[in-house]
């Protein structure tokens, strides 16, 4: 589904992304794990387009990822991303938030998209805030707006960058609840994220990433018993 060919991208002097090959199948949960600054988060921004990248090749669908206008829109329509900060839109409320992208890139009509929006929000557990505005909410509840917000867009990939890192330690499991489901429900997801139990439970494969090198990809269990590289061992062993 998604396809990501020889990669490469610099910030400057900075090689953020070396000839990264990575290749996510429908219905697959990637979780990418590896140091800060090892570039995690510029990958997942190469996908949907929020970084331009040097040389290689991305696609989705085998289609090449386009490069501006409608098209663009709706490529980040069809690619959902929700970040560590939430990024509600601050004056609207939940509803409204999740509301929005339909009716402008989706071209929904405005009450099949509340229906739609009610909907999700009760799928996610937050279907009583809907009339709310994103500060009267938790975290976690925030997140989970967000996720919908995603979900409403009927995206084909989900792209999470440390979802939950910015939350408090008793909302950090309402919303990788969230997400385990959204995985058993079959969505092809990519997480950034160091939640280890996450990794084990929800993710097909495990992307290990250093200095902006793929290092090692495995299946959960073969990674964290026994990862083949000196890198991961050290990584895991700092971490676990
Ligand atoms: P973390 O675990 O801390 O989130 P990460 O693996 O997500 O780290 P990235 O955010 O992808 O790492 O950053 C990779 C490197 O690129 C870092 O050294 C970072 O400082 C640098 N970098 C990221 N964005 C930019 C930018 N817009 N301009 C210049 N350098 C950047
Ligand atoms: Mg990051």
């Amino acid at each position: 589904l998604v396809v990501l060919d020889n990669v490469n991208k610099h910030f400057g002097a900075l090689h953020v992304l070396q000839d990264v090959n990575l290749t996510i199948r429908r219905g697959e949960v990637v979780v990418v794990i590896g140091p800060s600054g090892s570039g995690k988060s510029t990958l997942c921004r190469t996908i949907n387009r929020l970084e331009t990248i040097d040389t290689g090749d991305i696609s989705i669908d085998a289609k090449p990822l386009p490069q501006e206008g409608r098209e663009l829109a709706r490529l980040r329509a069809d690619v959902g991303m929700v970040f560590q900060s939430f990024n509600l839109f601050a004056h609207k409320t939940v509803l409204e938030n999740v509301v929005l992208g339909q009716t402008k890139v989706r071209k929904t009509d405005k009450a099949a998209a509340e229906e739609k929006a009610r909907a999700l929000l009760d799928r996610v557990g937050v279907g009583a805030q809907a009339e709310k505005y994103p500060a009267q909410l938790s975290g976690g509840q925030q997140q989970r707006v967000a996720i919908a917000r995603a979900l409403a867009m009927d995206p084909k990939v989900m792209l999470f960058d440390e979802p939950t890192s910015a939350l408090d330690p008793e909302m950090i499991n309402e919303v990788l609840e969230v997400m385990q489901q959204l995985a058993r429900d079959g969505m092809t997801m990519v997480v950034v994220t160091h939640e280890m139990g996450f990794a084990r439970s929800a993710a097909n494969r495990v992307v290990f990433m250093a200095d902006g090198k793929i290092i090692e990809e495995a299946e959960p269990n073969q990674f964290f018993n026994n990862p083949r590289s000196d890198r991961a061992k050290d990584f895991l062993s700092k971490i676990l």
